[in-house]
């Protein structure tokens, strides 16, 4: 607290990020970080841009990377908005898109940076429940609203809702702007990209942070229609009219130009994924199905705060979340192969101790 604040500042509730603890050997499992790296080819093109040219602005518009997203999911550049990070895209997108007389909608059990983006824009919000299995059904958001958002998969949950059902949103729903937000999208689920050209309403996010290996640095997108994309322009260039750096944009396009190395690595992700989920129902998890590259898991016998606590000493971060609902839960990103084995055992013997 300092008397320089204004009123509107100490309300404020910021988001709360999972740990990256400046401590080595620790197994991260706790924020969706890709297990490897990214493809060389990224790091080659950053290299190639280490010089005096960095004294340069970057392009206003980063052109030639929104031409790469266009051409390599086969759209028009008009149809690309690019930022640091999803959550910059986000952002822009509630502030550009959510500031409606109705209160927008997304599900109670989230990513819990939809509240704090409300709170920063004075957005009115009602949290539709999930489903008992934490499913997440579309019909229940079939009432009045200023705008709807939700992640596919799911994120803490990882399940996914099937094209079909956000197309039949879609069709009722026409007079407010629907994202999906498909951050885990490439381990498992199908986009709802296809269906940009039938829904002028439909907005698209996506981030290289998870999939693409590049958490640090910081690039998302979204895709639409053209006036949409216009719309988060003008946002965007009332904000910060430079957003992507020299690095960004070569690290951005040398990812999607490298689509074998892509696709290799979610591919291990996936099948990590099925292994780890086997595992731990053999230890007497409940783990809900997941389309994303984390699980979500409940513990027959363990109080999952407390088995957190216990990682965490031994070396593992997972997520808990303290929250309603999921407070007997924690999320598990699927590691390498070696951490997944790592997980594994310590549980195995944190589990025989209790
Ligand atoms: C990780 C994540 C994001 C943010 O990604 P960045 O591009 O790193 O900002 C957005 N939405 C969901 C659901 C996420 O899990």
């Amino acid at each position: 607290m300092s008397r320089y604040w204004s009123d509107f500042v100490a309300s404020l509730q910021p988001y709360t990020p999972g740990e990256q603890p400046q401590i080595d050997n620790l197994v991260k499992l706790n924020t969706n970080e890709n297990p490897y790296g990214p493809s060389p080819r990224v790091l080659e093109a950053m290299q190639a841009l280490l010089n005096e040219d960095l004294r340069l602005y970057p392009a206003p518009n980063s052109d030639r990377l929104k031409s790469t997203i266009a051409k390599h999911f086969k759209l028009d550049s008009c149809q690309v908005f690019v930022g640091n990070g999803s959550d910059e895209v986000l952002a822009h997108v509630f502030n550009g898109f959510f500031r409606q007389s109705e209160p927008i909608l997304f599900p109670d059990i989230s990513y819990s940076f939809y509240p704090v983006f409300c709170q920063l824009y004075g957005i009115d919000y009602r949290q539709v429940a999930l489903a008992d299995d934490f499913s997440l059904r579309l019909t229940d958001y079939l009432q009045p609203n200023g705008g709807i958002i939700f992640p596919n998969p799911n994120s803490p949950t990882g399940r996914l809702v099937p094209l079909d059902e956000i197309r039949l949103l879609l069709d009722q729903n026409s007079d407010s702007v629907v994202v999906v937000d498909e951050a885990y999208i490439d381990f498992g689920g199908v986009s709802a990209l296809s269906l940009i050209d039938d829904y002028d309403n439909l907005l698209v996010v996506h981030t290289l942070s998870k999939a693409r290996s590049l958490a640090g640095m910081r690039i998302g997108y979204a895709l639409g229609a053209k006036a949409l994309i216009e719309g988060l322009d003008r946002i965007k260039n009332s904000f910060n009219s430079y957003p992507l750096g020299h690095l960004q944009v070569a690290a951005a396009v040398a990812s999607f130009e490298d689509v074998d190395y892509f696709n290799d690595i979610c591919h291990r992700v996936v099948k990590a994924r099925g292994a780890l989920i086997e595992s731990l129902e053999g230890l007497d998890f409940m783990v809900l199905p997941s389309a994303a590259n984390f699980v979500f898991v409940s513990h027959t016998q363990c109080d999952a705060a407390q088995l957190s606590i216990q990682l965490r000493e031994r070396g593992v971060l997972v997520r808990h979340f303290q929250q309603p609902r999921i407070a007997n839960f924690l999320r598990i990103t699927v590691g390498s192969v070696q951490q997944n084995a790592f997980l594994l055992g310590l549980l195995k013997e944190t589990l025989a101790e209790l």
